[in-house]
């Protein structure tokens, strides 16, 4: 079976990790902190503004707490978003507000945002599609004029910017991930972008314990290295040297991989776009740069699910990223109105695009669609 998505993990980082293995110290270290320092650099940023922990969906749940949101406060996010989304939402008591989606981005748009703003909106959490971005200047100015936060879930964007900017640090919180079915792996882990350092340093604390004291080697100098205090009941909820080790040599990898990616989207631009039952995915504006995660194609008047069941048939898998939430009975927004996530969710297919497939899986891939 040809995968959708698959990791490239090789000796580079086995070596790194017999390195970790011979430290002795395969917890939270030094390793995870230059890590933290190259990843941060890569976005563009520092570590005053950067820290990592053992999930994104833990920075979801953060966001939540990091700005104070609770009941009586409402939080907007797109129909088409992760499912860690509206689990943080909903989680810590504040009302859902689902907005639709462009229906061939999937990605909510400022119009679609506008629309469900109340007096009570307090923030948006945005999913970037695939980690292409949203347009970021519209959502921003919005924002700015409702006074709303912006977060961004930036998952998959490892790579991707926004007019220069690394997609993640536009909002005043953007996260991705580095679980195994991201493009940089470190079998689970995150970064967290965080616009301001006091917040910082706040969620740092969060995702541990809420202490102020971190350990007895980091605390050296105190006489009574035992003693502690928290400032709030907080998770544990980081990376260690293990991670740190596997995401310093997948970040050197990321130049490698991201060509790589661009050939097998490119390939399937140039050889898919005379069948004339399939749309390819919106040619994106010079200003966007994407990270190549997903290659979602529309079948606007052929059946979905069977071309899902004939790939598969052909050893291709293939999936459809994001069910929408208005149709999750356990999320509670049944009736929202998204006619542009409910064409997506009924037409889109993400093919298979990632760094390990070869010159004959592609070339299969196409061989296989054009027979359907
Ligand atoms: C993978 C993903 C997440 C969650 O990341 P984890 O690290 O697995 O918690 C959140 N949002 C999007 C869009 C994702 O693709």
């Amino acid at each position: 079976m040809i995968n959708i998505m698959q990791p490239s993990l090789g000796e580079e980082e086995l070596s790194r990790l017999r390195e970790v293995f011979a430290s002795n110290w395969i917890g939270k270290g030094m390793l995870l902190t230059k890590f933290e320092e190259e990843f941060a650099a890569h976005v563009g940023s520092t570590r005053e503004h950067i820290l990592t922990t053992n999930c994104c969906t833990e920075g979801l749940f953060a966001s939540m707490y990091l700005f104070d949101i609770k009941q009586g406060d409402e939080v907007i996010c797109g129909d088409l978003s992760f499912v860690g989304v509206g689990n943080a939402i909903l989680n810590c008591g504040a009302k859902m507000v689902i907005c639709d989606v462009d229906p061939r981005t999937l990605n909510p748009t400022a119009e679609t945002i506008e629309r469900v703003i109340t007096p009570r909106t307090k923030a948006i959490l945005l999913s970037h599609y695939g980690g292409i971005a949203c347009e970021m200047d519209e959502i921003m100015a919005l924002a700015k004029a409702h006074n709303l936060y912006v977060i961004e879930d930036a998952a998959p964007g490892v790579c991707s910017k926004y007019k220069g900017k690394a997609l993640g640090t536009i909002g005043d919180m953007g996260m991705w991930s580095f679980d195994a079915m991201k493009i940089l792996v470190t079998g689970d882990g995150a970064a967290i972008y965080l616009k301001d350092p006091m917040l910082r340093n706040k969620c740092d604390k969060w995702f541990y314990f809420g202490m102020n004291v971190k350990s007895g080697s980091e605390n050296s100098v105190a006489q009574k290295w035992w003693e502690f205090d928290v400032e709030c009941y907080g998770h544990r909820a980081i990376m260690n040297n293990i991670g740190a080790a596997l995401g310093l040599e997948q970040l050197k990898k990321l130049p490698m991989f991201m060509e790589r990616r661009a050939y097998v989207h490119e390939t399937y631009n140039q050889e898919l776009k005379n069948i004339d039952w399939l749309v390819l995915p919106p040619a994106l504006p010079d200003y966007v740069e994407t990270s190549y995660y997903f290659y979602h194609v529309q079948l606007p008047d052929r059946d979905r699910d069977a071309f899902a069941r004939f790939l598969r048939e052909n050893n291709i898998y293939t999936t459809y990223r994001y069910f929408p939430f208005h149709r999750v009975p356990g999320f509670h927004c049944l009736e929202a109105e998204c006619p542009g996530a409910d064409y997506a969710t009924d037409h889109t297919l993400c093919l298979p695009i990632h760094q390990s497939l070869s010159e004959s899986d592609v070339a299969y891939i196409i061989e296989t669609i054009k027979k359907f």
